[in-house]
């Protein structure tokens, strides 16, 4: 039979899914009820509730597919017009932790800024400009891995070479394969810094060696990957590093055409006093100027102000430059691309259209597959991890989100997410949070001491953090203590029953042979005859010559007091098995 495919945008109604099955209506409530659901006609249902009804209903020649109608940058591309103009790179460092990122950018800038003005960088750079030989390059600083995640997740794919630091004293780890990776599935060129290489310790081939079993083959070995060996402490070799990615720019031609509409994307949004929304963006296409309207997911806004990354009031952004503007209406996502428009009424249109692509996609679903499982009793042991997160800027929150949603949980442990948002803890979200078993966590944010005493009053808990590993390291550890603790067993002994004392129902006293290991009070019991399990008991005393002792090993004889639950008709001849049973707790 020939299969059937069923496009799902974000939700469809049961009507429509109905229709889409050809089945009737009732059919499918049918269906739904039997699984615990009452549904309406006009119910939506998201698109793993969907398959879960389209399995039980045995329907294997029917094939759901998720339909993207999103506008984000991922289904964007523009062909170049032959009146496209050279660009400055777009270049992200990244690299395992302590490799020296930092210290690369630091020395970086302090050597090639033109402008050293004190104070001039704010707290949130996400994006800064160097000069060399005359020519400037765009470096896209990053929080973190996480960051970059989620830049991933939502499609824009804004770098065009990624500076891969990796320390020549410690060679490949878990990180620098992570930024491999990043770099190959954003189709990024790559450039490897081998650093720290006036350490005692460093070796260059080794780590060349090191990151040719990881797929960069180095130019000097025949591969296609330069490796510029470094001191980012000692600036050796920068310019070096700095020519090799003016190279790599020549040799792609990164271009964009100017005389078209500014487009770029928005890499970090936060709320301001007194400025209201203040947006970090990336021109990638076009010219930007103060006064023009542009449109960026479902919110818009006229340029009123616009900076440069060091604080400088900039008339026109050309494609590569990053630029602080004030304006937007409501805060833009991190990641959303934003178009330049021709007046406010065009604007305005184009924000609802995305908005109501985006609740199309997202939102107006009122069953999930989470509710139908939980009807079901399939996912009968999954817990919830309530959270709240708050963050300085729109670009954090949106990370530490992402980040948190990819640690595996092996299915044992539902995200809740309960609310996110920008700007310090609130009433709000301790009024949340009360009696709900929720963790408030901060990032970058302050807690106003009249909120940490109301949330110590109602007894929510609040974590802040400024570092986002440690962030994810501590709900990481608040899910392990939610799973349920693995039971451990432990074979300690066996004795051989040599005389039966007395049985009751709940005690027995017995005497034998220990065969190996040894028996103590405590250990648990299995009674075993000709290899058949006749139930479970614990040690409850041991003697030896009718005194109590701690302990009896093997090759001794004894006696023992058993406990049980049932009666246990123990005879000459049984084996006791002892062990220990220990619930230990699991980890991620
Ligand atoms: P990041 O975590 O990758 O940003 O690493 P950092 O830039 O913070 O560097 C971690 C440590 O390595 C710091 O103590 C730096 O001073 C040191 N470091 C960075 N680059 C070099 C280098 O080229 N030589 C030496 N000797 N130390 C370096």
């Amino acid at each position: 039979m020939e299969e059937k495919i069923i496009q799902i945008a974000g939700s469809i109604t049961v009507d429509e899914l109905s229709q889409a099955l050809g089945l009737s209506v009732t059919e499918l409530i049918g269906t739904l009820f039997k699984n615990g659901i009452v549904a309406t006609i006009n119910q939506r249902l998201d698109f793993e509730t969907a398959q879960i009804i389209i399995d039980e209903l045995g329907l294997k020649d029917v094939k759901l597919e998720k339909k993207n109608t999103s506008t984000k940058t991922s289904d964007y591309h523009r062909e170049l017009s032959d009146k496209a103009v050279l660009r400055p790179p777009v270049v992200a460092v990244m690299g395992h932790v302590d490799h020296g990122k930092t210290t690369l950018l630091d020395t970086l800038l302090k050597k090639k800024t033109v402008e050293k003005e004190a104070g001039g960088i704010t707290q949130h750079i996400s994006a800064y400009q160097l000069k060399h030989d005359d020519r400037l390059i765009t470096f896209l600083d990053t929080p973190g891995h996480e960051a970059f995640a989620a830049i991933r997740q939502h499609g824009a794919m804004l770098t065009d070479i990624v500076i891969i630091v990796v320390a020549a004293d410690d060679g490949v780890k878990p990180q620098t394969i992570e930024a491999i990776n990043f770099a190959k599935s954003a189709n990024a060129k790559i450039i490897v810094a081998i650093n720290k290489i006036d350490r005692e310790g460093a070796d260059i081939n080794r780590t060349m060696a090191d990151l040719s079993q990881h797929g960069l083959q180095p130019e000097e070995w025949g591969g296609d990957i330069t490796m510029v060996p470094i001191s980012a402490k000692k600036d050796q070799n920068l310019d070096q590093l700095i020519d090799m990615v003016l190279l790599t720019a020549d040799i792609e031609e990164l271009k964009a055409d100017i005389d078209i509409p500014a487009e770029g994307l928005v890499i970090e949004s936060h709320m301001e006093t007194g400025k209201g929304s203040v947006v970090n963006l990336l021109v990638t296409g076009g010219e930007l100027k103060t006064g023009e309207f542009i449109v960026a997911g479902s919110t818009y806004g006229k340029v009123r102000t616009m900076l440069d990354w060091q604080g400088k009031p900039k008339g026109k952004a050309t494609p590569s430059t990053p630029v602080t503007v004030t304006g937007f209406k409501e805060l833009p996502n991190f990641g959303d691309r934003f178009i330049e428009v021709k007046d406010e009424k065009t604007a305005r249109k184009h924000a609802l259209l995305n908005a109501q692509a985006a609740a199309n996609e997202t939102a107006d679903t009122n069953v999930t597959s989470t509710d139908l499982l939980r009807m079901m009793n399939v996912a009968d042991n999954t817990k919830t991890f309530n959270v709240i997160i708050k963050g300085d800027v729109l670009g954090s929150v949106t990370s530490v989100v992402d980040s948190l949603r990819m640690i595996d949980t092996k299915g044992e442990i539902t995200l809740n997410i309960v609310s996110t948002g920008v700007g310090d803890i609130n009433e709000n979200d301790v009024y949340l949070s009360a009696g709900e078993d929720t963790i408030i966590y901060g990032f970058n944010v302050n807690v106003p001491i009249n909120i940490s005493k109301m949330a110590a009053r109602d007894n929510v808990p609040i974590r802040t953090y400024k570092v986002i590993y440690e962030l994810l390291d501590d709900a990481k550890h608040e899910m392990e203590n939610l799973l349920d603790a693995e039971i451990v067993e432990e074979d300690q002994g066996e004795l051989k029953v040599l005389g039966v004392f007395r049985t009751e129902k709940t005690s027995i006293i017995a005497g034998g042979e220990v065969l190996k290991g040894d028996v103590k009070p405590g250990y648990l019991v299995r009674v075993v005859r000709n290899k058949k399990y006749l139930g479970e008991a614990e040690v409850a005393s041991t003697q030896k010559e009718k005194i109590e002792v701690k302990e009896l090993i093997a090759g001794e004889t004894g006696g023992l007091a058993l406990k049980t639950e049932h009666k246990i008709d123990l005879q000459i001849g049984d084996r006791l098995k002892f062990f220990t049973r220990e619930a230990k707790k699991r980890t991620l």
